[in-house]
């Protein structure tokens, strides 16, 4: 059985088994999530995330894939960095930011994770409309979970209350 549930705060300040990354496809940081975590996570997050450019990621992480490396200084074991996709109203892009929370949660199990937070990946610096992103992380989470995984709660974590908001919308069950 796994839990949604929902918290409002700074996802770096999360105690997790793994701390999801709203990741641009350099892996070598960014802003919001990505720069957040890379600061409070310190240097060993890099690093990692240099060795995986140096291997298999030579021109980065594919928008929708998902890679994990070590926690740093993060209250968590492995963050699981993904790429989500800049929102488009000309183009549908829903299945890659769906598979960005499929993606990450296959990471998770193969890790054997067993919590797992993730922030509104695409809903910032990428644009993506918070109540639709709220939408396919909910439903694209219940649906992965309900195919099978070893993962006991995943965790959305959001920064402010129109965030909690939107993702409260979609999670009737969670107390508010
Ligand atoms: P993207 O580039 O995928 O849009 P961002 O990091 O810009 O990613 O933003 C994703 C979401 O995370 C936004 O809703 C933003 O408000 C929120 N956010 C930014 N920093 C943090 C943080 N430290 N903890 C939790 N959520 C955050």
């Amino acid at each position: 059985m796994t839990t949604l549930t929902l918290v409002r705060g700074d996802i770096t300040q999360q105690s997790a088994d793994a701390i999801v990354n709203a990741a641009n496809s350099s892996l070598l940081g960014g802003g919001g999530v990505d720069g957040a975590i890379h600061r409070r996570g310190g240097p060993a997050i890099l690093e990692a995330c240099r060795a995986l450019r140096a291997g298999h990621y030579g021109k980065g992480l594919s928008t929708g894939r998902a890679v994990a490396t070590t926690a740093g200084r993060l209250d968590a074991r492995w963050v699981i960095h993904t790429v989500g996709p800049v929102h488009s109203t000309t183009e549908d892009r829903s299945e890659l930011l769906a598979s960005c929370y499929r993606e990450s949660l296959r990471v998770a199990d193969e890790l054997g994770a067993r919590t797992v937070a993730f922030p509104a990946i695409s809903t910032g610096i990428y644009g993506w409309p918070l109540d639709d992103g709220a939408r396919i992380a909910v439903e694209t989470v219940r649906a992965t979970v309900a195919a099978g995984s070893a993962v006991t709660e995943v965790r959305f974590v959001v920064f402010d209350d129109r965030a909690y908001a939107a993702f409260a919308a979609h999670l009737p069950d969670i107390s508010k």
